[in-house]
């Protein structure tokens, strides 16, 4: 009787103990999904995974000093762990994927976002509609996979101007020479859509499923575009690439990166967009901000901060 009492107390004490070659999930993170009303829409920002972004190769208008002195503000280094998310508004009749992650193109840092949408009750087959905020590998790159559309019914929108200009390979001289790969990236996810006839262009501004309103933001690339969603009064503004170190360009908007095909233009939307957000105070979803990237922009002295959204489960229609 001891003796069980003794072995009883040990499992107590130690846990359960695991098999040799049992798998642990301890070393991954909870699904990557999270829920806000925004009047009477659902939004779950969804996260495809994350990418070590290198800042001090990739920002522009900085000084290494600057850029070590803004990050440690932030608790961080110049490799910065950086989030790819993506957005579902549902309007309980139709469900609208913003952005589709990175797909086969970024190995395992990307392309979980399928895994972490059925995850939030949106396998791919449910989603009706994909909005892009432009072509580029962590945005539109899993919007195929294998050579097949990964969202079998959904129309895909997105800039016309993106679609001529990455999808023309003779724009290479246009880019800097990193940033080739993207033409044959593009060719190589998008051309299954098109061949599926489910592409659609439209030139911002523009009025599209759900009564979304696409609105240029052009610079970081020709044709991308920003998503304005509106319920009861209360906006959200899907934004896309205005933002890509946080920690950087809220203080200092005017740095910018080699991924912006045209930076001059670049800093000049991210300027009077950040603006805009401070001055309106409306919810912001931000692909590269920290996951879920939903917050708020305010003023701070002569530049701006992030605010992120308050932590809510009261999520229900
Ligand atoms: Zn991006």
């Amino acid at each position: 009787m001891k003796i069980i009492l003794m072995l009883v107390a040990s499992l107590i004490i130690s846990g359960p103990v695991l098999a040799a070659g049992q798998a642990t999930t301890c070393d991954q993170q909870a699904p990557g999904y999270y829920r806000m009303m925004l009047g009477k829409l659902r939004v779950t920002a969804v996260s495809d995974g994350t990418v070590t972004v290198p800042l001090n190769t990739l920002l522009t208008n900085i000084s290494p000093e600057k850029l070590r002195q803004a990050m440690t503000r932030d608790a961080m280094t110049p490799q910065a762990e950086t989030s790819i998310n993506a957005y579902v508004i549902d309007d309980g009749k139709k469900r609208i994927l913003v952005d589709t992650g990175a797909g086969e193109l970024f190995g395992h840092n990307g392309g979980h976002l399928l895994t972490n949408l059925a995850a939030a009750g949106y396998p791919a087959e449910s989603i009706d509609v994909v909005l892009l905020t432009h072509i580029h590998a962590d945005h539109s790159g899993g919007v195929s996979l294998a050579g097949k559309p990964a969202f079998p019914k959904a129309e895909v929108y997105v800039d016309k101007r993106d679609v001529e200009f990455w999808l023309d390979p003779s724009n290479v001289s246009r880019v800097e020479a990193s940033q080739a790969h993207t033409f044959a990236e593009s060719e190589h996810t998008l051309r299954p859509v098109i061949s599926a006839g489910m592409l659609k262009t439209f030139l911002a501004p523009a009025r599209l499923p759900g009564g979304i309103r696409a609105e240029s933001t052009a610079g970081h690339t020709p044709g991308s575009v920003l998503y304005r969603v509106e319920s009861e009064g209360q906006t959200l503004v899907l934004w896309g690439d205005i933002i890509h170190a946080k920690a950087v360009q809220m203080p200092d908007p005017e740095v910018a990166i080699h991924f912006d095909v045209n930076q001059k233009q670049a800093i000049a939307t991210r300027e009077k967009l950040l603006r805009q957000a401070a001055d309106e105070g409306y919810w912001v979803a931000a692909a590269h901000i920290a996951f879920p990237g939903l917050g708020h922009v305010q003023h701070e002295g002569n530049a701006y901060r992030w605010v992120p959204g308050n932590y809510t489960t009261q999520v229900g229609h």
